[in-house]
């Protein structure tokens, strides 16, 4: 089984045809997915999407996009609405200065908002992170040194010095379409550096569809396009990087371990 970790089924280009989307990606092998929120104030559209369908956990908070809209979000607001069941992370969140749709101050003040809740919740914490390499490395270190928390470095497409930080910190690398792309021979070097026990794959669905479906809707079933490549790029078979990713996946986001693999879960 894969797990797409990212993506967006929420969405208007999936409203018409979600259980066709859902259907498709279990054909595909794609077994479970997390629609991640981008607005704390559409959380119950994200919340309703897992709610109805078993193979779809879901996160909340404020994308760097959206951190103007929602600036003020208190970390209480967070923590209380992460409490459902079906909510095993915290994010996505993060920094984006390369589109700047948000005042950067106002970035950094809103995921620092998510690493607290992050951190008083147990729960990872989906980190969005473009064109912010130096910035992103600052907070994650000064957040690490008040107290401990846990994290994805979701749809990387950083520089390798953020990479191995990530890694240092005990973090996760999770890889989308990007991968596959013919230019992308930097990010394959640095996911061949990427420790086997902190991989992940996604699609961040609908953008970035992978290579062979470049130009289309992106959608959940396509992460088995990422992870072959990835498979390959590291050098095992696609049934060892299902294994790898999956695992890892259970041992990031423990809370849906505690659903579908509640033994392993109670060890851990
Ligand atoms: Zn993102
Ligand atoms: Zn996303």
């Amino acid at each position: 089984m894969l797990i797409d970790s990212h993506c967006h089924l929420d969405f208007p280009d999936f409203s018409e045809r979600l259980p066709a989307v859902l259907a498709a990606a279990e054909a595909a092998g794609v077994g479970r997915m997390v629609t991640i929120s981008t607005h704390v104030e559409r959380y119950e559209r994200y919340r309703a999407i897992a709610e109805a369908n078993a193979a779809v956990f879901c996160t909340v908070g404020t994308h760097p996009h959206q951190a103007a809209a929602e600036p003020d979000v208190p970390v209480e607001r967070i923590v209380a609405l992460s409490e459902h069941p079906r909510c095993i992370a915290i994010g996505e969140a993060g920094l984006d200065f390369f589109y700047d749709h948000s005042p950067r101050d106002v970035q950094e003040r809103v995921f620092r908002t998510h690493i607290a809740a992050a951190r008083e919740t147990r729960l990872p914490l989906v980190i969005h992170a473009r064109d912010a390499d130096q910035d992103m490395i600052r907070i994650l270190r000064e957040e690490m040194s008040k107290g401990a928390y846990s994290a994805v470095l979701h749809c990387f497409s950083s520089g390798p010095e953020l990479a191995r930080v990530g890694v240092e910190l005990g973090f996760y690398l999770s890889f989308s379409g990007i991968l596959t792309f013919r230019k992308s021979e930097d990010l394959r070097e640095i996911a061949r550096n990427t420790p086997r026990e902190r991989l992940l794959v996604e699609t961040d669905a609908p953008f970035l569809a992978p290579v062979p479906h470049r130009g289309r809707v992106n959608e959940p079933a396509y992460v088995a396009d990422t992870a072959r490549v990835l498979a390959s790029t590291i050098g095992v078979t696609p049934e060892e990087i299902a294994r790898i990713t999956t695992d890892n996946f259970y041992r990031l986001f423990a809370k849906a371990a505690l659903i579908d693999r509640p033994k392993q879960a109670a060890v851990a």
